[in-house]
C-alpha cells in the first residue's frame, strides 16, 4: 500500500508537469508568433532563425529530366533519383535506398561523415538502370536535403550554423556543406553537381506543393522537429537588406493571394526547434536530459517533441518511479539507468499495445529493461506514461501548427469573407508517420485550436519523402542547364 501510495503520488507530479491545456497551448502559439516576428525582423537574440531560403520558385509540375537527391539529417540517410515527365507524366520512375550512418561517424570528422555519404551516393548511382535517362553530355543534379540548421549563401551553397539531433563533428560549423560534399565525391570519382542545397522542410513544402497547389506550410516530426511556409515578402522586414542580391527570391510563378491583394512569397525556414518560453511546461525529466545532451539549453522545443527523445523521456520518468516507488521491484533495474535505451519506436509500440494483458508491452519491458514478469499493474502504469509524454508532444507539435497558420492569417475565417482558402499543410517524418497515436492527437488538437470553422478548411497531409522528391524537383528548378 505504501508502495501503491509513492506510485500514484510521481505520477500525479508527472502529469501535472506535463499537462497541456488548451489556453496554455494557445498562449505557446502567441509566444511563437512574437519569436517568429522577431526572427523576420533579423533581431540577433530571436530564437526563431526564420531563415530565408534561396528556392525562388516552388515546382510548377513542368520539372523533367533525371535528377538525384541525398537527404542527411538524422539517423538515416537517404539517396533517390527520379525521372521527371513534365506537367503531363509527372513523376515517371522513381528510386531510393535508405542507409543508416554509423553511429560514430555523427560524433567523427566531417571528412569521414562525407566521404561515407559519397561513397553510399556512388554506388548508387552505379545501380542507375535503363528506365532513366540522362541526356547525352550533360553531368547528373543533385538536391541536397541538409536538416540542420544552414546560413543559406545561394541556393547551392550555406554554411553551417550547429549541429542538432545528437550529431556533433568537430570543425564543420561555418563550412560550407555542399563544397564539402562535392569535394568527397570528387574523391569518389563521381561526377555530379549539387544544384539545390535544401533544408528538409523547404524540400516537403516544394515536394508538397508539386502534388497539391494548397501547401502553404510544411512540418517535420522525426527524430527532430522544424517547420516551413510560405510568407509574405512584405512581412520580413529583415529581407529588405538582401534585396539587391537576391531579388529573384519572388516567386513570380506562384504569387500568394490574400485578401484582395497578391504579395510576393518567400519561403522561411523557421528553425522552430530551437523555441523556448517559459510558458512551456518543462519537467525535471526535461531539464535533466537537456542538461546531459549533447546541446544543453538549445532545441528545447525540439526535446519535448520529437522521436529523438521521447522515449529517453519515458525512460527518465520510468527510472524515477523505479527510484522513488520501486515500480520494477526492490531493486532499479539497471538497463534502466542507461540513457537512451528506450527508443521512441519501442515507446510507440508499447504505447499502441491493445492486448488484454498488455503481451508487447510487457516483453518489451523484458527486452529493453531486462524485467521479465512484469505485473499488469506495472504494465498499465508504463503505456500511461508513454501516453503522457506522447500527448504531450503531440499537443505542443498541433500549438506549432497552429501558430504558423495563425502568422499567415489561415487559423481563422478573413472578415467580411464566408470562407478560409483551402490550406495545407504538408507533414512528414518518421514519427508523424509510424506513431499513430502522436498524429491523430496531433490533428485533434489544431482541429481544437482552429475550431470548427476555420478547421474544415485546412488539411494536415502526410507528405511520404516528401524532402527526397522535393530537393530532386528543386534541383531540376535550380539546374544549371534550365
Ligand atoms: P529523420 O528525422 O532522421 O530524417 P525520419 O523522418 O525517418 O528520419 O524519422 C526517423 C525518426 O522517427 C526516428 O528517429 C524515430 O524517432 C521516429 N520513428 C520511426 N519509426 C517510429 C515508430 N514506429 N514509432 C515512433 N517513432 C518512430
Ligand atoms: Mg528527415
Amino acid at each position: 500500500a505504501e508502495r501503491k501510495r509513492r506510485v500514484a503520488a510521481v505520477i500525479e507530479e508527472v502529469e501535472r508537469s506535463l499537462a497541456t491545456p488548451t489556453a496554455l497551448l494557445r498562449s505557446i502559439a502567441d509566444a511563437m508568433v512574437t519569436e517568429m516576428e522577431r526572427g523576420l525582423r533579423g533581431d540577433i537574440h530571436a530564437q526563431l532563425k526564420m531563415l530565408i531560403s534561396y528556392v525562388d520558385n516552388l515546382p510548377t509540375g513542368d520539372e523533367h529530366g533525371l535528377f538525384y537527391a541525398l537527404d542527411l539529417g538524422g539517423t538515416n540517410f537517404r539517396v533517390l533519383r527520379v525521372q521527371l515527365g513534365g506537367r503531363e507524366k509527372r513523376v515517371v520512375k522513381q528510386q531510393y535506398e535508405e542507409v543508416s550512418i554509423p553511429p560514430h561517424l555523427m560524433v567523427g570528422t566531417s571528412m569521414e561523415l562525407f566521404d561515407f555519404i559519397a561513397a553510399a551516393l556512388a554506388k548508387f548511382v552505379d545501380t542507375e538502370g535503363e528506365d532513366f535517362h540522362l541526356p547525352e553530355g550533360r553531368q547528373r543534379e543533385l538536391g541536397f536535403t541538409f536538416s540542420f540548421p544552414v546560413n543559406q549563401t545561394s541556393i547551392s551553397s550555406g554554411t553551417l550554423i550547429k549541429w542538432t539531433k545528437g550529431f556533433s563533428i568537430n570543425g564543420a560549423v561555418g563550412e560550407d556543406v555542399v563544397s564539402e560534399l562535392s569535394r568527397a565525391m570528387e574523391r569518389q570519382g563521381l561526377d555530379m553537381k549539387v544544384t539545390a542545397l535544401v533544408n528538409d522542410t523547404v524540400g516537403t513544402l516544394a515536394g508538397g506543393r508539386y502534388n497539391d497547389n494548397d501547401v502553404v506550410a510544411a512540418v517535420i516530426l522525426g527524430t527532430g522537429t522544424n517547420a516551413a511556409y510560405v510568407e509574405h515578402a512584405n512581412a520580413i522586414p529583415k529581407w529588405t537588406g538582401l534585396l539587391p542580391k537576391s531579388g529573384n527570391m519572388v516567386s513570380a510563378r506562384t504569387p500568394y493571394t490574400w485578401k484582395t491583394k497578391v504579395y510576393a512569397t518567400i519561403v522561411i525556414n523557421t528553425e522552430w526547434g530551437s523555441f523556448k518560453s517559459d510558458k512551456l511546461p518543462l519537467s525535471e525529466y526535461d531539464k535533466i536530459m537537456d542538461f546531459e545532451s549533447l546541446n544543453p539549453g538549445e532545441q528545447i522545443y525540439e526535446k519535448m517533441i520529437s522521436g529523438m527523445y521521447l522515449g529517453e523521456i519515458v525512460r527518465r520518468i520510468l527510472l524515477k518511479l523505479a527510484h522513488d516507488a520501486s515500480l520494477f521491484g526492490d531493486v532499479v533495474p539497471p538497463k534502466l539507468e542507461q540513457p537512451f535505451v528506450l527508443r521512441t519506436p519501442d515507446m510507440s509500440a508499447m504505447h499502441h499495445d491493445s492486448s488484454h494483458d498488455l503481451k508487447i508491452l510487457g516483453s518489451k519491458l523484458k527486452d529493453i529493461v531486462g524485467i521479465a514478469d512484469t505485473s499488469l499493474e506495472v504494465r498499465y502504469i508504463t503505456r500511461h506514461i508513454c501516453d503522457l509524454v506522447a500527448e504531450r508532444g503531440a499537443r505542443l507539435a498541433a500549438a506549432g501548427i497552429y501558430s504558423i497558420l495563425k502568422k499567415i492569417g489561415r487559423d481563422k475565417v478573413p472578415n467580411g469573407e464566408s470562407k478560409m482558402p483551402r490550406t495545407v499543410v504538408a507533414l512528414d517524418g518518421g514519427l508523424y508517420e509510424h506513431y499513430k497515436k502522436f498524429s491523430s492527437c496531433v490533428e485533434a488538437t489544431l482541429t481544437d485550436l482552429l475550431g470548427e470553422e476555420a478547421s474544415s478548411s485546412v488539411v494536415a497531409k502526410l507528405a511520404n519523402d516528401g524532402s527526397g522528391i522535393g530537393a530532386a524537383l528543386l534541383a531540376a528548378s535550380h539546374s544549371q542547364y534550365a
